[in-house]
C-alpha cells in the first residue's frame, strides 16, 4: 500500500477541489482513506479507517461524504450484489471485477479480448460503445496466486 504523508494531497483531494467541494479536515481524511484503498471498501470499512485517523469522524459523516463524492463522479459506487455499496476512485484506469461470492473479495482484471468483443457487439448492433460494466461472480477452486 502506498504511503502519503499528511502534507501531500491525495489524488482524490485534488479532484474534490477541482469540483469546487469545500475540503474540511474530515473530508480530507476520508478522501485520503479512499485514495489509499484498493480493496473496494464499503461505508463501514471507510468509516473504520477514517475514524482511526480522526475519532471525530462519524458514520453519518462518512455516508454523506461518500454520497457527495459519488454525486460529483469522483467516486464510483459498485453494487456487486453484496448487499452494500463498495467504493473506488472513479479516475482509476478501466478494469472489470471478479467477485468471490464466498468471501466478498473483489479481484480486478483487464482483458483486451473482452474489451474488443464488447466493441464488436455494440458495433454489430449499430452502436459506438461508450462504456460498460462487467462483473463476474465466482467461487475459488485454486489457491490465490501470490506476487
Ligand atoms: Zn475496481
Amino acid at each position: 500500500m502506498e504511503q502519503s504523508s499528511s502534507h501531500i494531497e491525495s489524488a482524490l483531494e485534488r479532484l474534490c477541489m477541482e469540483h469546487g467541494l469545500r475540503m474540511t479536515g474530515q473530508r480530507r481524511v476520508i478522501a485520503r482513506v479512499l485514495s489509499q484503498a484498493h480493496d473496494h471498501p464499503d461505508v463501514e470499512e471507510v468509516y473504520q479507517r477514517a475514524n482511526a485517523v480522526d475519532q471525530r469522524i462519524s458514520l453519518s459523516t462518512v455516508y454523506r461524504t461518500l454520497k457527495l463524492f459519488a454525486e460529483h463522479g469522483i467516486l464510483e459506487r459498485h453494487d456487486f450484489g453484496l448487499g452494500r455499496g463498495r467504493y473506488e476512485e472513479a479516475s482509476r484506469d478501466h478494469h472489470d471485477h471478479l467477485i468471490d461470492i464466498n468471501t466478498g473479495t473483489v479481484i480486478e482484471f483487464h482483458s483486451e479480448a473482452i474489451e474488443a468483443l464488447q466493441e464488436k457487439i455494440a458495433e454489430e448492433l449499430g452502436f459506438k460503445l461508450v462504456g460498460h460494466r462487467l462483473e463476474l461472480f465466482g467461487e475459488r477452486i485454486k489457491p490465490e496466486k501470490k506476487g
